[in-house]
């Protein structure tokens, strides 16, 4: 039979990434249970209502995203733009798996190793807290101004050179997403550099004043290559069809 059942997916997304090795900020795996079985694959950055609608259309039975729900801290109630969300996911009977830190390390289809992998640096040594820094030295050192340009380039977006800009970078660290405050953790594991997703205005005077240049380079655009690095190496190893939904984010 075609697709595969979906608490078989569940046990082998949890073993694959590892999710018991990591301290989360919400609920890694299987969180809105849908369909029993699975042959259409949705896999998007994250769970808005743009997204489940797509899925929808599309015929998905599940869907698998970097930020799913229930985030800690966050107000539970299911009120508003959240109820929305889950009725159109409720209503689709779609499966909702959510893999947040375990995205973002994992050795082959983490949004770490796939950032680098789209940029061209060298494998990295995955290293700091929960291993949540990648750290590679280029083959040559290069300008602040050239890797931003690459950056711009790969990413099809602006990005943001803050701090030492007029140091030459050849020992690179990279965090996607939200990790402008690794920005010393970096700088402490020898960095000239230290590329993330999102800037705040604290950021700025930290690269100054510890001497390294940090580029910001988008949170959704840093993290759109792990899911589907994801929904691929499903598709290889499973009977079933995946399919990377877009929901544009300049942040
Ligand atoms: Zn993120």
């Amino acid at each position: 039979m075609e697709g595969i059942a979906r608490d078989q997916l569940a046990v082998y997304l949890n073993d694959w990434l590892e999710i018991d090795r990591f301290k989360d900020y919400s609920p890694n795996g299987l969180q809105v249970e849908g369909k029993a079985h699975i042959r259409r694959l949705a896999v998007a950055v994250t769970a808005t209502r743009e997204v489940i609608e797509k899925a929808a259309d599309w015929g998905a039975d599940a869907l698998i995203v970097h930020h799913g729900w229930f985030w800690r801290g966050e107000d539970p109630r299911l009120v508003g733009y959240r109820q929305k969300r889950l009725r159109a996911l409720l209503v689709a009977e779609i499966n909702l798996f959510a893999f947040h830190l375990p995205l973002d390390v994992h050795q082959e289809v983490g949004n770490n190793v796939c950032l680098g992998r789209v940029m061209g640096w060298p494998s990295p040594a995955l290293l700091g807290e929960q291993q949540l820094i990648a750290r590679a030295d280029l083959p040559e050192a290069v300008s602040a101004e050239a890797l931003q340009q690459q950056l711009a380039f790969h990413l099809e977006r602006p990005v943001l050179a803050v701090g030492a800009v007029d140091r030459p970078i050849q020992r690179l660290a990279w965090c996607t997403g939200a990790a402008q405050d690794m920005i010393q953790a970096a700088a402490d594991l020898g960095a000239d550099a230290f590329v993330s997703g999102e800037i705040s205005e604290r950021s700025t005077y930290m690269a100054r004043e510890i001497g390294i240049t940090y580029f910001a380079a988008g949170h959704y655009a840093t993290e759109r290559f792990g899911v589907q690095a994801l929904g691929k190496h499903l598709q290889a190893r499973f009977p079933l069809q995946s399919r990377f939904i877009e929901d544009p984010n300049p942040a």
